[in-house]
């Protein structure tokens, strides 16, 4: 594959990397082709909220952390694009809350999940569940492939990290009774909409900031964490989001008509 040359003072350089990322990860074999699909719609919204993380993604963030940090069983559930666009930053957070990885994807294939436990593996993780026969345990009421977990991973866990999920998934891993955390661009999904914690921002900027958020919070009591998880209210802080998307079209619509013609 010819790799595409990104002048850094393209307006959309960033964006345009994280593409080609994408696209590289796709000829690999760790992306599938509606993970392609869906980076798509993502980005779309992170227009809408001007590509940058704003201050209710700030709280949901601290949010995160805490939870992480006071669960006992917590599993980052990694898919193609999570793995294409954030490995490093997965093993960093997998470390930093003592949490374990687990490959989790829609699309189930036995290569697709070794090239992701390999991509990980470069990154430094020392252990990934959930690949081939190891995912031998079910969600009950799943019908896709998704439904397969490993029985040592999310099976078990209390607080399960699922970046960039699916909606059924996320609904059906809460009513099994735990805590889930998402990473979605749309504060409408129905993945945004049914976890207990949504971080709205990409993954790319909100991995790393958890990362660091969850070193900060660990120096600080578990009465603080307690506190910090219980000031937050999901429902009220996707809101904010969308409040944030509103005002800022409302502007950028205004600045619009004020533009005179011919000047
Ligand atoms: P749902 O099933 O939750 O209703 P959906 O069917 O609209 O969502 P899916 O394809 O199931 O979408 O999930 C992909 C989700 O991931 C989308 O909501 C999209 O906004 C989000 N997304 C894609 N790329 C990123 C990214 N880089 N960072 C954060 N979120 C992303
Ligand atoms: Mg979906």
């Amino acid at each position: 594959m010819t790799k595409v040359e990104i002048p850094p003072e393209h307006p959309r350089a960033e964006s345009l990397k994280i593409r080609e990322k994408l696209i590289e990860n796709y000829v690999k074999g760790v992306v599938a082709s509606a993970g392609l699909i869906a980076h798509g719609r993502g980005e779309a919204f992170d227009y809408l909220l001007g590509e940058r993380t704003t201050e209710p993604a700030l709280k949901a963030i601290k949010a995160a952390a805490a939870a992480l940090l006071t669960a006992e069983r917590p599993v980052i559930s990694v898919n193609g694009n999570t793995a294409a666009l954030a490995a490093e930053d997965t093993v960093k957070l997998a470390k930093a809350a003592d949490a374990k990885i687990e490959v989790n994807l829609f699309y189930r294939s036995i290569e697709r999940e070794t090239a992701i436990k390999r991509l990980l593996e470069k990154a430094g993780a020392a252990e990934v569940l959930g690949v081939g026969e190891d995912a031998s345990a079910r969600i009950p009421e799943l019908t896709s492939e998704r439904r397969r977990v490993d029985p040592r991973g999310i099976l078990i866990a209390d607080v399960v990290l699922v970046p960039l999920e699916d909606g059924d998934r996320t609904e059906a891993l809460v009513r099994m009774g735990k805590k889930v955390i998402a990473i979605d661009l749309n504060p409408l999904s129905r993945t945004a909409q049914k976890a207990s914690i949504t971080i709205v921002d990409n993954v790319v900027r909100a991995m790393p900031k958890l990362v660091e958020t969850v070193k900060k919070l660990k120096m600080e009591s578990l009465d603080e964490r307690r506190k910090i998880l219980l000031q937050f209210d999901n429902h009220r802080n996707l809101a904010e989001s969308l409040d944030i998307i509103r005002e800022r079209l409302s502007k950028l619509a205004e600045e619009g008509k004020n533009v005179v013609f011919g000047k």
